[in-house]
C-alpha cells in the first residue's frame, strides 16, 4: 500500500489514501491503477482532440447563439491572439442563475455566513436571481452600460456576488479590488482601468476590526486625480456607521437605488470573447498587472474545473475560502460553482474569529463537503492545531482542496490527516490569475496521490518543463514551467497593455505560455512546483527551489512557517537565509537554531544548509496571504533602503520587525 501512496518530498509516508471499509489493499491497489488509466485514456485524448473536447465542454453551457468555430489562437509573439468559441453567444449570468431556475429556484445557491457566528443568510437560486436583476436594472438607470469599467471594493457580503454576476448580466466589466487594500493602492486600479462607477460598502468588518471602505474610495478618488468614476453606490452595513462622509453629487445609497427596481430583466447577449472581468494579480513580485478575462471561455473553463477537479457531485455544499477580491473569489466562490448550479459558501470574516475553531464550527454548520483554502491558512491552523480541531467534527469533507503557495508535505499531511480526518482526498491546485482556472492538479480518482505535488495536468493542458533557452527538457528534471498551447480560460491580455501581456507571457520562450514558476517533474512524469523562479537560489553552481528547503523545514515540529531567500555570498555565489516563524506555545525558540540548521542538513545534504536563520514573529505576506520572498531577500542581504512596492503588503509594520532582527543577527 505504501508504495501507492508516494513519499513526499524526504519523508516517508505510511498513510493510506481514503479506503471505502469493504476495500481490501489488494483491490485498492487495482482501484488505483484503474483510476489512472481513466484520467490517461481522458487526458490523452482532450489532447489528441482538443477541439473536440472543448467543444463538448462548451455545450454544456446556454449559448443564446452557437459558436461554429472552437478555437482561434497563435502563441507567435509576432500575431498573438487567443479567441476561443468567438462566433458564439451568451449571457454569463444568464448561465450562473437563470438558467437552473427550472430545477433549482428553491436550492440555497449562496449561503452567507457572517462575521458574526450568529448571522448567516440562505439565498435560494430564484432570490439571487431576483437581487441580481434589481441591481442590473438600477445600474442601467445610473447609465451604466456594456464595456463599462465598474470597480467593487467591497466586503464579503451578498451584495458583492450581486455586483458582479448583475455586471456580467448587462456586460459591465467589474474589477474586484480586495477591500484590505490601501486607498492608494485602489486609485491606481480606478485609473488604470478608467472606471465609470464604484461599488462599495460603508464599512467591512473582519474579526473584531471595522474596515472604513467609504472612507477609502472617497480618498482614493483625491489621489486618483482625473479619474472617470461618476458614481459611487454604497451598501449600508448593520453594524455601519450610518452617516459616512457623504458627497451628494457621486455618492448613493444601494439601497435607495436597487430596493424598489424590478425583480425581472431580460438579458442581452455578448460574444464570447466579450471582457467579463478585469482582475489585478496579487503582486507577491513587482505591479500588479490588470488580467483580462473573457465570457465564454473563462465561464467554460471555470465550470469544467470546478466539476472535475472537485468531483461535484449534484446537491453538494462547496465552500472557498478566499476572498472575491482574488482570482480563486471569482472562479471558484461565484462563477465555477453557480455555473454547475452548486451550493457555495461565503464566508465574510476571518479564520481566527471568534477562535481558531471557527473553519472547523463552519464546515458543521453547513455540512461543508468540499472545502477549498490556502497553504497560508492551513499553516495558521496547523500553528494552534489543538484549538483549530476543536469544537468540530468535520465529518461532512468529502474533497480538500488547496491553491497560491506549494504546500509542504507535512502542512499536506496534517490537512488530510488531521484536518480531514482521512476521508477527505486532497487537491493541490496550481494555476494563476492568468490561468482563469486550475492547470495542474491531481484530479479525484486519477491515480496515486503525492502530498506537496500538484502532479497532474488538466484535460487539454500540455505543460512542459524548459531549460534558461527555451529548450524542452524530457524525463526527470527541473525546469521553467511552460504552457504549450491555449485553454478557454486564459486571460486575454493585460488591460491597456497588450505589450505588457506579448513580453510577459510570450516572449521569454518563444511559442509558449510562460508561467513564471519553477517545477520539478520525477520519474512518474508527476509535477512538484518549486516556486517562483525569480526565488530559485544558485548555491555553489546548484540550483535550489525555496520550496524544498521551506519543506525541510516545516518538517521541525516547532516551526509553524518558514522562508527561505538566497543573499550575495563571497564564496558560494549565493547563501541560503531563512526567517522561521514559531508555534504558538514554543517559548525561546532561537535556542533551536542549531538543530533546525542539522534537520536540514540531514534532509536535503551539506548543499542547503542554511547560513543564517532568522526568528521572527511574522512574515511579509500579500494581501492573499503569500510570502513575499523580495522583501525579504532585501532584508537578507542588509539592504533596507529600496524595498520597492509595499502597497500590497497585509501588514507593512512587519517589515520594521525584521529589520531589526537583521541587524540584531549581524
Ligand atoms: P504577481 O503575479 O503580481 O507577482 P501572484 O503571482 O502571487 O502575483 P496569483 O496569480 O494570485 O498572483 O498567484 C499565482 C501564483 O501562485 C503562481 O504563479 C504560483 O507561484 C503560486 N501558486 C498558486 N497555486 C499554487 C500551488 N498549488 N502550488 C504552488 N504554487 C502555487
Ligand atoms: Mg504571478
Amino acid at each position: 500500500m505504501e508504495n501507492s501512496f508516494v513519499k513526499g518530498g524526504e519523508k516517508n509516508n505510511n498513510h493510506q489514501p481514503p479506503l471505502s471499509d469493504a476495500q481490501s489493499l489488494s483491490s485498492s491497489h487495482s482501484h488505483e491503477h484503474q483510476a489512472s488509466i481513466k484520467y490517461l485514456n481522458k487526458y490523452q485524448n482532450s489532447i489528441e482532440n482538443k477541439e473536440a473536447f472543448w467543444q463538448e465542454q462548451a455545450s454544456q453551457l446556454q449559448w443564446s447563439k452557437p459558436f461554429t468555430q472552437v478555437s482561434d489562437v497563435s502563441f507567435d509573439k509576432n500575431d498573438l491572439h487567443i479567441r476561443w468559441f468567438a462566433d458564439g453567444e451568451l449571457n454569463v449570468c444568464v448561465n450562473c442563475v437563470d438558467r437552473h431556475l427550472a430545477e433549482r429556484a428553491d436550492q440555497p445557491a449562496i449561503v452567507w455566513e457572517g462575521d458574526n457566528p450568529d448571522h448567516s443568510i440562505s439565498l435560494t437560486y430564484k432570490q439571487l436571481h431576483e437581487e441580481i436583476c434589481k441591481l442590473a436594472n438600477a445600474l442601467e438607470s445610473l447609465g451604466v452600460t456594456a464595456g463599462d469599467r465598474v470597480i467593487l471594493y467591497m466586503p464579503m457580503v451578498p451584495e458583492a456576488a450581486f455586483a458582479m454576476l448583475a455586471c456580467a448580466r448587462i456586460g459591465a466589466i467589474h474589477s474586484a479590488v480586495f477591500g484590505g487594500f490601501s486607498s492608494a493602492a485602489l486609485a491606481d486600479r480606478i485609473n488604470n482601468c478608467e472606471a465609470k462607477l464604484i461599488i462599495t460598502a460603508d464599512l467591512g468588518l473582519r474579526g473584531t476590526k471595522s474596515i472604513p471602505l467609504k472612507a477609502s474610495v472617497d480618498e482614493a478618488l483625491t489621489l486618483a486625480e482625473g479619474h472617470s468614476v461618476d458614481k459611487v453606490l454604497v451598501v449600508k452595513q448593520p453594524h455601519g456607521s450610518g452617516t459616512p462622509a457623504w458627497n451628494d453629487k457621486v455618492d448613493l445609497w444601494y439601497h435607495d437605488c436597487v430596493d424598489n427596481q424590478s425583480t425581472e430583466h431580460t438579458p442581452p447577449t455578448f460574444d464570447a470573447e466579450h471582457p467579463l472581468f478585469i482582475l489585478y494579480t496579487s503582486g507577491s513580485t513587482g505591479k500588479p498587472k490588470g488580467l483580462q478575462h473573457s465570457s465564454g471561455g473563462y465561464l467554460c473553463y471555470a465550470q469544467t474545473t470546478f466539476k472535475e477537479v472537485f468531483d461535484y457531485r449534484d446537491g453538494e455544499v462547496f465552500w472557498c475560502t478566499a476572498d472575491i477580491g482574488w482570482i480563486t473569489g471569482h472562479t471558484y466562490l461565484i462563477y465555477g460553482p453557480l455555473a454547475a448550479g452548486a451550493t457555495t459558501i461565503m464566508y465574510e470574516g476571518v479564520p481566527n474569529f471568534p477562535t481558531l475553531a471557527r473553519f472547523g464550527e463552519v464546515i458543521d454548520k453547513h455540512n461543508v463537503n468540499i472545502f477549498y483554502t490556502a497553504p497560508t491558512t492551513i499553516r495558521m491552523l496547523m500553528a494552534d492545531a489543538n484549538t483549530a480541531l476543536s469544537g468540530s467534527q468535520r465529518t461532512s469533507l468529502r474533497i480538500l482542496g488547496t491553491v497560491g503557495e506549494p504546500i509542504s508535505p507535512d502542512v499536506w499531511q496534517w490537512y488530510y490527516d488531521d484536518f480531514g480526518l482521512q476521508q477527505a482526498q486532497v487537491v493541490d491546485t496550481w494555476w494563476q490569475t492568468e490561468t482563469g482556472g486550475h492547470l495542474i492538479v491531481p484530479i479525484p480518482d486519477s491515480g496515486p496521490v503525492k502530498p506537496g505535488a500538484a502532479q497532474r495536468p488538466f484535460y487539454g493542458i500540455e505543460p512542459q518543463l524548459v531549460d534558461s533557452n527555451g529548450d524542452i527538457l524530457e524525463g526527470e528534471t527541473s525546469g521553467h514551467l511552460v504552457i504549450l498551447d491555449s485553454w478557454p480560460g486564459q486571460a486575454r491580455t493585460i488591460w491597456g497593455d497588450h505589450q505588457r501581456f506579448i513580453d510577459t507571457y510570450f516572449s521569454t520562450y518563444e511559442g509558449m505560455y510562460f508561467s513564471g514558476d519553477g517545477a520539478r517533474r520525477d520519474e512518474d512524469g508527476d509535477y512538484w512546483i518549486t516556486g517562483r523562479v525569480d526565488d530559485v537560489l544558485n548555491v555553489s553552481g546548484h540550483r535550489l527551489g525555496t520550496a524544498e528547503i521551506e519543506s525541510a523545514a516545516l518538517t521541525y515540529s516547532d516551526i509553524a512557517e518558514a522562508a527561505v531567500v538566497g543573499y550575495p555570498h563571497d564564496v558560494k555565489g549565493q547563501g541560503i537565509y531563512i526567517f522561521v516563524v514559531a508555534k504558538t506555545g514554543v517559548e525561546s525558540a532561537e535556542t533551536l537554531t542549531d538543530s533546525v540548521r542539522s534537520k536540514i542538513r540531514q534532509a536535503l545534504g551539506p548543499i542547503a544548509t542554511p547560513d543564517h536563520i532568522q526568528w521572527s514573529p511574522d512574515l511579509p505576506k500579500t494581501r492573499s496571504g503569500k510570502i513575499m520572498r523580495r522583501i525579504l531577500r532585501k532584508i537578507a542581504s542588509n539592504d533596507f533602503a529600496e524595498l520597492g512596492d509595499t502597497s500590497t503588503l497585509a501588514d507593512p509594520s512587519v517589515v520594521d520587525k525584521l529589520i531589526s532582527g537583521r541587524k540584531d543577527l549581524n
